[in-house]
């Protein structure tokens, strides 16, 4: 029988197991490095799963990002039986099996939830300690977000354990959190916006709970670390699920506490979802790139092109319009820098052909950029399709070499008594 999620992990369950004959999870879809740990765990007596997403996206006939290993084996004896381990994480105390140059895989010790009793009295250490308190496979599965999340496999009998009602859920196609949405989000408000990722990455709907959960814990989100924030809507991003969880982060009241001061307006979720699409055909993105169509349509707003306003204007116009979040997020000066080129090229190229420096312009490195912005507003807001045409046509010449790259060519001589064309660099001037 399948046990409620809502029971708490202290007395032992027993789970529901779906012995090979009755899964889709077959050895050849798990890479060789993880079989290999998998196996040596097994062989040296140690229970070897595993475990978190692999396991779900296997069983979804998807294919996993990478595999994550659940062993009863603690961090040192995980070493001596590895050569090629490394003990990583000050806080969270993971092993790193390397293989060649560039291939790990990561085996875990078994975790519970901290108690209250077993903190220690120092508030400042209890972070530290917990996460690491090693506890029963049972244990592990309840400490984990989702209950699509929290599946293992089980190399020793190649079954699946589910403790939490995950297997009931993959097929209902439904997110669920393990335990109570209002005590998880509470303990972890970054969960919120996983569920969302989670859910519009696989299609699944969000069960009734967890919904409201989101809908009464919203503003705790604003409580979570920046770090962290930053990473997961870079995975949105990276998912190409920025438009869709984006948008219902707002629907759900959580946007607001997610990023202050962001206006999830109608261009912008419009823009995002093109901004998906192009990641979906293959072009890697990047955070520049994701910043610049964050704040896109705010920019617009205080730049519109048809006004006498000088390119310094825009420049300093495009620095004010990314400062809060590029503070409130620590992002590094360059990527920064690079957010704003992509704006101020983004007004040059609305502003319309034919404008001094354009040659300039053109090879500028972040020009064919802005230009794939550009056009995808274009697309979306059926506005100045033709100028983007022109526009890449014209750039297209300068880079096949019809049209000689005049600064490239040769050197050239500061010419006197001309008065400059204003740097073509926007940001630089
Ligand atoms: P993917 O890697 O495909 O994005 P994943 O499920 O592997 O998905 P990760 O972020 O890699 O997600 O985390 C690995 C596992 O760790 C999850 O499957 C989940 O079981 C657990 N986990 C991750 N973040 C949390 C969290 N905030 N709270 C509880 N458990 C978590
Ligand atoms: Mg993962």
């Amino acid at each position: 029988m399948m046990k409620s999620t809502s029971e708490t992990s202290h007395e032992p369950l027993s789970p529901v197991v779906l012995p090979r004959s009755g899964h889709s999870i077959s050895r050849k879809k798990i890479d060789e490095d993880t079989l290999k740990v998998l196996y040596r765990l097994h062989r040296s007596g140690h229970k070897a799963y595993l475990v978190g997403g692999g396991v779900r996206d296997l069983l979804l006939d998807r294919t996993p990002k990478d595999f994550d290993v659940g062993t009863d084996a603690t961090p040192s004896q995980i070493k001596k039986l590895f050569r090629n381990c490394f003990l990583i994480g000050r806080r969270f105390r993971l092993a790193h099996i390397r293989f060649g140059r560039d291939r790990l895989v990561e085996v875990a010790t078994f975790r519970r939830q901290a108690r209250p009793d077993d903190l220690p009295e120092n508030p400042e250490d209890h972070f530290f300690f917990a996460e690491n308190i090693f506890g029963t496979p049972q244990e592990d599965a309840f400490r984990r977000d989702f209950t699509i999340n929290a599946l293992f496999y089980d190399i020793g009998s190649f079954s699946i354990i589910d403790y939490v009602g995950g297997l009931e859920d993959l097929a209902e196609r439904r997110l669920r959190v393990i335990g109570d949405p209002l005590v998880r989000f509470t303990e972890d408000p970054v969960r919120m916006l996983r569920a969302l990722e989670f859910s519009a990455r696989l299609g699944f709907s969000l069960d009734e709970a967890t919904r409201e959960g989101i809908y009464v814990r919203a503003p705790l989100i604003a409580e979570a670390a920046p770090p962290r924030i930053r990473e997961e809507i870079m995975e949105l991003f990276r998912h190409k699920v920025a438009a869709t969880v984006l948008r219902d982060a707002q629907a759900m009241g959580l946007l607001p506490h997610l990023l202050a001061g962001f206006e999830g307006d109608r261009e912008t979720f419009d823009l995002l979802a093109r901004v998906d699409a192009r990641t979906a055909d293959g072009h890697p993105i990047e955070e520049h790139f994701a910043l610049a169509a964050l704040y896109l349509a705010r920019f617009r707003r205080a730049c519109p092109p048809e006004s006498d306003i000088t390119v310094s204007d825009v420049v300093r116009i495009a620095g004010l319009v990314l400062s809060p979040h590029c503070g409130y997020f620590h992002i590094a000066h360059g990527t920064r820098h690079q957010a704003r080129e992509l704006l101020v090229g983004f007004f040059r190229l609305c502003r319309g052909r034919g404008n001094r420096g354009e040659r300039r312009f053109l090879q500028h490195p972040m020009t064919p950029q802005s230009l794939d912005l550009f056009s995808l507003w274009a697309e979306f807001s059926g506005e100045k399709r033709e100028l983007a045409a022109a526009w890449r046509e014209a750039l297209t010449r300068i880079t096949e070499g019809t049209e000689k790259p005049r600064s490239t060519s040769r050197r050239r001589r500061p010419r006197r008594n001309t008065r400059r064309e204003p740097s073509p660099r926007p940001s630089d001037s």
